[in-house]
């Protein structure tokens, strides 16, 4: 069996930056990642909110990168999922695929990703027209029809992006004021592709083989519309990647990791970091300041607990 100091669970900003503070400490680390560096990044083509890109980034080359970063100081990356962990005690074990592995420490950095909408045959219909992720998708449905549900960051940003990719976009929120911030208002605004349709919900998708539209209804005269559409992104936030852990980490009532800032968990050795964990700000940034503190109180505790001498 492979033993390190530290595993690191999931390979996005927080895991990464994670990785690159314990190696460079010295920390034997092993990133358990599924997919590829980056997490959700990799959803993203530019990033314009991480310090020192003047010009921005797009988020598969900011992940590359911060792979890269952490493997110099000797951190391995194994693209491996992991399907359970053992995390009582200071022997921590967790089980992949492929694998058992167990180290000293296990950093939990799993992130979130999209919620369901919720509507019937929602799932059946995704990749036929139903979509998530406007920045992997959108090209699909250039000079189409589309529409985005939600009225967050993420679903502004994806009717902007999409709005210069399809003939015609229609922004369906449920309530009638956004929780995007202003930053969006006036591009949203200005663009003339955008069609806004507040106080609406989905109330059934209609298919043939794939999505052809969606029956809405608004909640507030209760009159329903027949949209024609080619794809609906679905954009109403994103649930935590926990099930592996409940039963031994404490999550709160939406599924997150429950730790402060000092990233701790209820069981000495693990850490939750970036957007798995509670906490009122999910960026990229924030996630990246996650892996050092994580890091950080690692170190600590190994040296608290002596096992760095076992
Ligand atoms: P979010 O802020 O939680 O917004 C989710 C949206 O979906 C809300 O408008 C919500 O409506 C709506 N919604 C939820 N469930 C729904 C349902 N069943 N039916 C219809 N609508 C539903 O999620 P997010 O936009 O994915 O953003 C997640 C985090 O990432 C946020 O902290 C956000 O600020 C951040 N983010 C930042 C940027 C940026 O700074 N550039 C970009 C993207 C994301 P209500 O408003 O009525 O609750």
């Amino acid at each position: 069996m492979e033993q390190y100091d530290v595993i690191i669970i999931g390979g996005g900003p927080a895991g990464y930056t994670a990785a690159l503070y314990t190696a460079r400490a010295g920390l034997t680390t092993l990133v358990l990642e599924k997919m590829f560096p980056g997490g959700q990044m990799t959803e993203t083509t530019q990033i314009d909110n991480y310090p020192g890109m003047p010009e921005g980034i797009d988020g598969i080359t900011l992940g590359m990168q911060m792979q890269a970063g952490a493997a110099r100081f000797g951190a391995v990356t194994r693209n491996e999922e992991v399907v359970s962990v053992e995390l009582n005690g200071t022997e921590k074990t967790v089980k992949t695929t492929e694998k058992e592995y167990r180290a000293k420490v296990v950093i939990v950095a799993t992130g979130a990703s999209h919620r369901p909408l919720g509507v019937d045959k929602e799932k059946e219909l995704t990749g036929k027209g139903v979509a998530y992720c406007a920045a992997c998708d959108g090209m699909f449905y250039k000079g189409k029809t589309v529409a985005v549900v939600g009225g967050g960051n993420s679903a502004v940003a994806d009717a902007l992006l999409l709005s210069r990719i399809a003939k015609k976009v229609y922004l369906i929120h449920r309530r009638d004021t956004f929780r995007a911030t202003k930053i969006y208002q006036q591009p949203l605004e200005q663009a003339e592709n955008i069609e806004i349709l507040r106080n609406n919900v989905v109330r059934q998708l209609l298919f043939g083989d794939k999505l052809t539209g969606a029956e809405l209804e608004n909640v507030k005269t209760g009159e329903k519309t027949l949209l024609e559409l080619d794809g609906l992104f679905i954009s109403v936030g994103r649930s935590p990647a926990t099930d592996l852990f409940a039963g031994q980490l404490e999550l709160d009532e939406a599924g997150y990791i429950v730790a402060d800032e000092s990233t701790r968990t209820n069981i000495p050795g693990v850490f939750a970091v970036g957007d798995v964990r509670t906490k009122a700000v999910r960026q990229i940034i924030t996630a990246a300041g996650d892996g050092a503190a994580a890091a950080w109180y690692a170190e600590e505790y190994l040296m608290k607990t002596g096992v760095d001498k076992e």
